[in-house]
């Protein structure tokens, strides 16, 4: 859109203010939120004097376009290079409303979007993607140090899925109380060393949990693990009911009686405390098969080597001169994890 016609939708400015942070904080009478649920116009927004049922600005609705190409600029504000056809914000977006009658408001400006608008910084133009889950911009990986015992396989997958949506992961280690056997720790080594945090915690015994709560802060995290290793306990640690209640969610999401869209997210205590989403979109996430087309760069350690291989295209499996092979070989790349790619390169899963 010219500028020209972007002033002339935005004007006059005392009563229909340009969308961005700084203007949005000025808006009389409006206070900031985050939407925690919405479907069809209607959205729940939660601020600190309570929730909000809100509808959407018709002018926003028609005003606000991302700088899709542009994951930094989409996060501050919203600026214009693509018109949106549908609903120009999603569960997870920071936004100020205007309260209207007791428990109601309208959406008036988005002060922040929510990072996890999967596919908006897909590098692979014209890939069919899936638009999951909106909003989360963390996934924690929950597995147990026992019973069951951790399938590091498993967590690559999780990885991948992460890394193709561009999403921080947090690997959660819980039943720590049951120990933690020293293979396990070097493997977990291997990981803090690509630079994914580990967090070692114990819903039973209470341990590690403060670091938790404090990795979730500020943002809106989905948890993704087998069953059985803890993460409705951990949740429910971190606040009473809580695991109750994304389970319950969750289980009426997965039996189709919302879309994606219908997303919750749940409040986390304290100042910003962060959101913790239900498990519907990252199950969708899971059948996912667009990673495939960039699957070696999605171990991120494989990252530096991806140019260096004497094919374009290089499957990294037999072809001569393969620079991610030559590197597992040395141990620049770890082994198990050249291993991992491997199996689901070769299509062989879990
Ligand atoms: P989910 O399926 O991942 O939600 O797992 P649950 O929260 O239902 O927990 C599965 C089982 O592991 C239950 O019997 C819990 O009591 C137990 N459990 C959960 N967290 C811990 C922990 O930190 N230590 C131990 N020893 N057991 C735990
Ligand atoms: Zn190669």
């Amino acid at each position: 859109m010219s500028k020209k016609r972007r002033a002339a939708a935005t004007a006059p400015a005392a009563s229909a203010p340009e969308p961005t942070p700084d203007g949005a904080a000025e808006l009389p009478g409006t206070r900031e939120g985050v939407i925690v649920e919405g479907s069809r116009g209607f959205y729940r927004v939660e601020t600190p004097e309570g929730a909000l049922v809100c509808t959407i600005r018709g002018r926003l609705r028609k005003q606000l376009q991302y700088a899709l190409s542009d994951a930094t600029a989409a996060r501050r504000s919203a600026v214009g290079v693509r018109v949106r056809t549908h609903d120009p914000v999603s569960v997870g977006d920071r936004v100020r409303v205007l309260p209207t009658v007791p428990g109601e408001g309208v959406i008036e400006a988005v002060v922040t979007r929510a990072g996890g608008d999967f596919g908006r910084r897909d590098p692979d133009a014209g890939q069919d993607r899936l638009r999951a889950v909106a909003g989360i911009d963390q996934l924690v990986t929950v597995f147990a140090a026992r019973e069951p015992a951790p399938h590091l396989g498993l967590l690559d997958r999780f990885l991948v899925l992460a890394e193709n949506q561009e999403l921080d992961t947090l690997i959660c280690l819980n039943k720590a109380d049951l120990g933690v056997e020293p293979w396990l720790a070097e493997r977990l080594a291997v990981y803090r060393g690509l630079g994914y945090p580990v967090v070692l915690t114990s819903a039973a015994a209470g341990l590690g949990l403060d670091e938790l709560r404090g990795r979730l802060a500020g943002r809106t995290s989905a948890f993704l693990g087998p069953s059985g290793v803890g993460k409705s306990s951990l949740l429910n640690a971190l606040q009473p009911d809580l695991g109750l209640r994304v389970g319950a969610v969750s289980a009426s999401t997965s039996k189709g009686r919302h879309t994606t869209r219908g997303t919750h997210l749940f409040p986390l205590d304290g100042p910003d405390g962060g959101h913790i989403a239900d498990t519907a979109g990252i199950r969708a996430l899971a059948v996912d098969g667009a990673a495939l087309g960039r699957l070696d760069w999605c171990f991120r350690e494989f990252r530096p080597y991806l140019d260096e291989c004497r094919f374009a295209g290089c499957s990294h499996l037999h072809e001569p001169d393969c620079a991610v092979r030559a590197a597992a070989a040395t141990g620049a790349i770890d082994r198990a994890r050249y291993a991992s790619y491997g199996k689901l390169r070769r299509g062989e899963g879990e």
